[in-house]
């Protein structure tokens, strides 16, 4: 079971949440290009600052920076069975790029409406310390917990339009061209997250035979 595994789907559709039900699963790591590049942020680097300018603004930051971000991570000792890309790819020329370094075995898209996507995002919370997600209504955090939240700059409605445009423009052709490939599988995102935990974990249990 060396593949690697692709989690698909728009922002907000819970990729990073149940990322820890495959992590766990699997024992495969979580590969997020949107933490790295948080993080990339964070530490002030040159690729960090110009990575900013177009996530404040909900746009893809070019692939460029996206694929040599995916290249170094991929030489990295863990890496060798395969990962679990969250975020990644997010266009046809990340996907063509992705399919000549790894082996992709399955893609699991997790579908959500516009709709349900903008309340999602902009009740959206992470806790600093885990990186765990939580939501002010949908999934809230513990008491004890919860002066600590902070909200992701990127998750205001306004910017949440512009990421599902991109989303709509650039990403969603990819679902088509991972089905040609025969590797999509889809999941309705719009239940419960308990729901969606235990649908995605079939889906990788079928295609990973783990
Ligand atoms: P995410 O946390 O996956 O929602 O990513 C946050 C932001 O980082 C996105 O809105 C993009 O600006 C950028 N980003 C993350 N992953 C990618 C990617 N694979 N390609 C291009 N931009 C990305």
């Amino acid at each position: 079971m060396s593949g690697s595994i692709v989690l698909f789907g728009p922002p907000g559709a819970g990729k990073g949440t149940q990322a820890g039900r495959i992590v766990d699963l699997t024992g495969k790591p979580q590969v997020s290009t949107g933490d790295m590049l948080r993080t990339a942020v964070k530490a002030g680097t040159k690729m960090g600052a110009e990575a900013k300018v177009y996530m404040d603004a909900g746009l893809l930051v070019p692939d460029s920076v996206i694929i040599g971000l995916i290249e170094e991570r991929l030489t990295q000792s863990d890496a060798v069975n395969g990962v679990l890309f969250d975020g990644f790819p997010r266009t046809i020329p990340q996907a063509e790029s992705l399919a000549n370094i790894a082996v992709v075995e399955s893609v699991i898209s997790i579908e959500v409406p516009d709709d349900a996507i903008v309340e999602r995002i902009v009740g959206r919370r992470m806790d600093p310390e885990t990186g765990d997600i939580y939501h002010i209504t949908f999934n809230p955090a513990p008491s004890e917990i919860e002066s600590r939240l902070i909200q992701r700059k990127d998750d205001t409605e306004e910017t949440v339009r512009a990421r599902l445009e991109a989303y709509h423009t650039q990403t969603a052709p990819l679902a088509t061209w991972y089905s040609e490939r025969g590797l999509l599988i889809s999941i309705d995102g719009n239940q419960p997250i308990d729901q969606v935990g235990d649908a995605v974990e079939d889906a990788v249990r079928t295609t990973m035979s783990v």
